[in-house]
């Protein structure tokens, strides 16, 4: 007989602990598995698990320091700092640094990085840099430019699920030797809104209660602080029902089960709930997607500029524009969500 999943050592690990304890939740699944994912290696790239956009060009960075460059120069130019949450290898910060220094912002460099794998390759891409486990000690005496480009869709997601009693929170469980899904034991009703309790059984709906922690933090900070966060990943603007909770391996969707530790685990994130927070506190918010905020920019403008310089290059430079950009490439899926505080402009390119 041939065994169907990878025993990686988390699996073990899980399967003990769930005997002895009795199922999980679905987030302290996802998060000792990201964890375990992130610290044990570089996942990007062809020879990766996956490619994020900083790494198909570096058009991506340079239009996001321009971005904030634009945002810097209306606010008066005050010393700011560069703050970027889960920078991979440090290309979107490296690109994005180079445009500010030709527009003549050059910021301290603070870095949250929870991979000691990937610190050491951001370290060897930028130098100087300030790393941090948490948004918590970064500086508090400077405006904070801060942007995050695929990280809060790896942070750990809660899913609820309805049942024949009621909304229940999803649980990993075991079935022999396999994981199942399950549901917990306790009434959930109360932590799901108003207008998304009615659904038929087998309803999953998600939440990532670090996602909103992140970004009330950030929202209190840019208060207090000045500046501005830009947050882009894969998600929905407006509030939704249905699981997207997915594993990646080899640039292949795998099963959430097959691999713990040794694929990466992402949801896709609720930008809807970061506007609801943006707009609690008191913060001017934008979102659109991905393709129409970099068009916005002018990154066309930018293509064409790198085809005059490289001509040779024109038809990498078409494919990247049309992968970032393109409707059924990232375009669409991906979404921007900007904030900065009352006190501060508004971020360009959100029409
Ligand atoms: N922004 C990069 C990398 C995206 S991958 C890019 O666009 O290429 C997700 C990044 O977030 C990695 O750097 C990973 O190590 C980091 N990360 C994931 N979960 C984290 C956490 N809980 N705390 C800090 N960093 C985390």
């Amino acid at each position: 007989m041939t065994a169907k999943r990878e025993d990686t050592d988390l699996a073990s690990r899980f399967r003990r602990l769930i005997e002895r304890h009795g199922p999980m939740p679905v987030s302290r699944y996802m998060g000792e598995s990201n964890a375990r994912y992130y610290t044990s290696r570089d996942p990007l790239g062809a020879s990766g698990d996956f490619t994020t956009a900083p790494e198909i060009s570096q058009m991506f960075g340079e239009m996001i320091g321009l971005w904030l460059t634009d945002l810097w120069a209306r606010a008066g130019k005050p010393d700011c700092a560069y703050v970027e949450l889960g920078p991979g290898r440090g290309t979107l910060a490296t690109d994005a640094l180079r445009a500010m220094a030709s527009q003549g912002l050059k910021p301290a460099v603070h870095l949250v990085e929870g991979s000691e794998a990937l610190r050491d390759v951001q370290a060897g891409a930028l130098g100087g840099a300030t790393f941090h486990d948490t948004i918590d000690t970064l500086p508090e005496d400077l405006p904070l430019l801060a942007v995050g480009n695929e990280f809060l869709d790896a942070l750990p997601i809660r899913q609820l699920v309805m049942t024949e009693k009621g909304w229940r929170e999803r649980m990993v469980a075991l079935d022999e030797d396999a994981f199942v899904f399950a549901a917990g034991p306790s009434p959930m009703d109360d932590a799901v809104p108003d207008a998304m309790k009615d659904q038929a059984v087998g309803t999953v709906i998600e939440a990532c209660p670090a996602a909103a922690a992140l970004a009330q933090t950030l929202a209190d900070r840019l208060k207090r602080q000045g500046g501005a966060a830009l947050l882009i990943d894969y998600g929905h603007l407006q509030p939704r029902t249905g699981e997207t909770l997915q594993a990646i391996k080899a640039h292949r969707k795998v099963g959430v089960f097959d691999a713990p530790g040794d694929m990466d685990l992402t949801a896709h994130v609720d930008f809807a709930i970061l506007s609801q927070i943006a707009s609690g506190k008191g913060l001017n918010h934008a979102s659109t997607t991905q393709g129409q905020w970099l068009g916005a920019l002018g990154m066309g403008a930018r293509a064409q500029a790198l085809v005059t310089k490289t001509p040779e290059g024109a038809p990498q430079i078409a494919q990247a524009f049309e992968r970032l950009t393109g409707a059924d490439e990232m375009g669409e899926l991906f979404k921007v969500f900007a904030m900065t505080p009352p006190d501060w402009p508004e971020g360009a390119g959100f029409g």
